[in-house]
């Protein structure tokens, strides 16, 4: 193998970890692949911690002595570490959660509900979600159909929307449309 005539991209997608391993010894090429692996898009679907969640979790703790791993592993085990309410960014894959903890008299829950980096206020990657909507996985392509009607709908990009909402896959439909009432109704409200 030439290191010279590598790009930096067939390195990424090509490299297993245990490859990678094996090439830290060659350390002039290792700080490539380590650093274009880090940086590449992660879809939902792919994510270690958000494949095994659901885009809307409910933990009663009066029933559950300890939170299911895959929810600890954003939240933390302690529900006293955190705001009671807080947006959770996914270390592997940057979706983003709204975080909500309840605590009175009858109940003491946890709610992570899956949101858009519209809802929390941060960048949204364009080109990772257009991309998504080709996904095979269900919840890829309607987490990247809600991320974008409402980033469309806070661009005021009509036509954008209308595309989604009128897609021929029924997975990305019906998202859009659930995203887009969503996104309407929290406008009403501030208005
Ligand atoms: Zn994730």
């Amino acid at each position: 193998m030439s290191q010279g005539n590598l790009s930096r991209s067939t390195i990424a997608l090509t490299l297993e970890p245990s490859s990678i391993e094996l090439l830290a010894t060659e350390s002039s090429i290792c700080a490539i692949v380590i650093t274009s692996a880090t940086t590449g898009h992660i879809p939902i679907s792919d994510c270690e911690i958000c494949a095994h969640l659901y885009s809307h979790n409910y933990v009663d703790l009066r029933d559950n002595s300890r939170l299911p791993d895959h929810i600890a592993i954003l939240t933390g085990t302690s529900v006293t570490s955190r705001p009671a309410q807080d947006v959770i960014e996914c270390p592997v894959c940057g979706s983003f959660y709204a975080y909500t903890y309840t605590c009175g008299f009858t109940e003491n829950d946890i709610e992570l509900r899956r949101i858009t980096p519209v809802e929390a206020g941060r960048e949204l990657n364009l080109e990772a979600c257009i991309a998504d909507l080709g996904s095979p996985h269900e919840e890829t392509r309607g987490y990247a159909a809600q991320c974008l009607v409402e980033y469309y709908l806070s661009k005021e990009q009509e036509e954008k929307t209308a595309y989604l909402l009128n897609h021929e896959d029924e997975i990305i439909r019906s998202y859009a449309e659930a995203s887009q009432k969503y996104y309407l109704y929290h406008k009403s409200l501030k208005a």
